[in-house]
């Protein structure tokens, strides 16, 4: 067992009187506080080394000339209050409760604030407090302080460390670069806005983390909340009607795809919205395509309208699946007429088209196929209605086909709908000449089939692989549209903000192995796919309370605390663009 008493006392002796430090409080101080107590067990023996030891939470415990001499330079009285920041082992504090009065410390690490607190107890300490949290912050309830010890380097002094010293109080900190030599300073609160500094020479710490000083990353860290990050990054969005608004877009103008999200599908102030980014991106930027979440077939008949191609005989009213108002509403349809007069009298290559990127409509897909057929080759029109057959019995209520598939075991209708697809693809030349869009249509409709088919039946295996299929389908059929038009073609997306932010980075796809077709574009097009959400904290959404019922409108519930919405509402700007792109 080594001789502790006799090790502290040599301490004591050579490292710190030798080295200058005379006040006999503070010898006695490092006499009587077990150093040993407060490094790991391993390590006691080493004790008493003139240097540095590793502690928890990969920090240090200082070395006790350095604490000596902190202390010293702090000009302590007895009846001081004296706030330490960086507790660390607790060493530092126990000293000082020996020279003072009252101790606050605070330690970042939890792991290392109950360990310091634990000595604390153990050793009967009862004049200190040890705190977990940061310390760049001061501690305003107890202040002020008659002297402040920052145990570890800073970016810089902080001024709320200074407003929370007693006139006439001393702060002690090392201030410099983490990983390299920094100065330990002195400043002395001489008057109420009044203070004098005096370096005291080089030191090496570990560094301060915290609001006030660096952050993880040894960068100076920005002091700012984050609802006061966002309220001065917020750029204010004018009313939807104001040019100003759409202008504000310009910034994504030269993006391949730009995906506009919507927090529900039942809010008129999303639809306006992407309806002025989306007028603004295709009368300014020569944007093309406007590829929305809904079924493909019934969007081709709005495309139809819009660029003044006949409707196709037997065409149904488009959006008559539930939720209707998804797409059946006021909104939309003043999209749709601006969009109509936009293209009216231009050349088929500048109109702007109206697409559908889902597969929900497989009845309304298969007579499309077949339509299609009838016009340019009836014999192969013969042959789909044999191979749709398969599925014809299920085109209300496909999830029934996937029941179906899974009892018995195997995919019935797989293969048809495969070869019809490939024959139609095979025979792209010769029906292509015909006319393309009806071609693309017909092929988008019979991919379509082939996707829906897969599906359904794979509901049943479960969500995430369902949902993969779907945004994956979703994604190609954009890539399909892209095509299409050409080398220089670009495209606005419209779907719900679960579909077009990169799962990639949320849960989605960290933990439920989900991707969307946001990831899908950022994968493909990088910088060139641009992905804006929308949000909100308060409002009303037109929304049923069960599947298949009637449409009400509902207040939205306010946003959760903690939720980036809630950052956003406290921010305390009405109504915001908040660019995040790094620069
Ligand atoms: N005085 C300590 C002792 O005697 O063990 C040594 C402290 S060590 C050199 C520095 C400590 O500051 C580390 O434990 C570190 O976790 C802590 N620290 C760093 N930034 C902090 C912050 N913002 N608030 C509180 N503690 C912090």
């Amino acid at each position: 067992m080594p001789d502790f008493m006799a090790a502290r006392e040599k301490m004591v002796e050579r490292q710190i009187a030798a080295r200058g430090i005379h006040d006999r409080r503070i010898h006695d101080a490092f006499r009587s506080v077990p150093r040993e107590e407060f490094v790991p067990e391993h390590l006691h023996e080493f004790a008493f080394e003139d240097a540095p030891l590793p502690i928890e939470a990969d920090q240090t415990i200082s070395q006790p000339y350095i604490v000596a001499l902190m202390l010293e330079a702090a000009e302590l009285e007895g009846s001081d209050k004296v706030l330490e920041v960086g507790a660390g082992s607790g060493y530092t504090a126990a000293i000082l409760a020996q020279v003072v009065d009252e101790v606050v410390a605070i330690e970042r690490h939890q792991e290392l604030a109950r360990l310091a607190g634990e000595r604390m107890e153990r050793l009967e300490l009862e004049n200190v407090s040890i705190y977990e949290g940061d310390g760049t912050r001061g501690f305003p309830e107890k202040a002020p302080f008659d002297a402040i010890i920052v145990s570890a380097s800073g970016s810089h002094v902080p001024d709320v460390l200074l407003q929370q010293l007693e006139v006439g109080g001393r702060l002690v900190m090392p201030v410099g670069e983490p990983q390299e030599v920094q100065q330990l300073l002195k400043i002395t609160r001489t008057g109420e806005d009044d203070y004098e500094q005096e370096e005291l020479g080089a030191v090496r710490f570990v560094p301060l983390i915290g609001a006030h000083a660096w952050d993880e990353r040894g960068k100076r860290a920005d002091p700012r909340s984050l609802p006061e990050l966002i309220r001065d990054a917020a750029e204010p969005l004018p009313d939807f009607d104001d040019p100003a608004f759409g202008a504000l877009f310009d910034r994504f103008g030269d993006a391949r795809v730009v995906l506009l999200g919507e927090a529900s599908h039942g809010t008129s102030e999303f639809y306006r919205a992407r309806a002025a980014i989306t007028r603004r991106l295709i009368e300014e930027h020569g944007f093309t395509i406007v590829a929305v979440e809904a079924d493909w077939p019934d969007a081709a008949g709005i495309d139809r309208y819009v660029r003044g191609r006949p409707r196709r005989d037997g065409e149904e009213a488009p959006f008559q699946r539930f939720p209707t108002w998804m797409w059946r509403n006021t909104d939309v349809d003043a999209f749709v007429q601006w969009l109509k007069r936009r293209n009216e009298g231009r050349p088929q290559e500048e109109m702007a088209g109206f697409y559908g990127l889902d597969l929900y409509n497989l009845g309304g897909s298969i007579r499309a196929v077949i339509d299609y057929l009838d016009d340019v080759d009836p014999e192969a029109a013969s042959v789909a209605r044999e191979r749709y057959g398969c599925l014809q019995p299920y085109a209300k209520n496909p999830q029934g086909y996937g029941r179906m598939a899974l009892t018995r075991g195997y995919a019935q209708c797989e293969q048809p709908v495969v070869q019809m697809l490939r024959e139609l693809l095979g025979k792209r030349v010769e029906y292509v000449g015909e006319n393309s869009d009806e071609y693309l249509d017909a092929a988008a409709n019979a991919r379509l089939v082939k996707n829906a088919e897969a599906y359904y039946r794979v509901m049943y295996h479960g969500a995430a692989e369902s949902w993969n299929l779907r945004d994956t389908h979703m994604f190609e059929t954009l890539c399909q549209l892209l095509d299409a038009k050409g080398a220089g073609a670009k495209a606005v997306v419209w779907a719900h903000n679960s579909h077009i932010g990169n799962a990639a980075h949320t849960e989605m796809g960290q933990v439920r192995e989900e991707l969307n077709i946001g990831q899908l574009c950022k994968e493909r097009w990088g910088e060139q796919a641009r992905l804006i959400g929308f949000g909100t904290h308060t409002g009303t959404v037109a929304a049923a309370t069960d599947w298949d019922d009637p449409m009400e409108v509902k207040e939205v519930r306010p946003s959760l605390a903690g939720s980036y919405e809630r950052m956003s509402h406290d921010a305390g700007v009405e109504r915001f663009l908040l660019d995040l792109r790094e620069g």
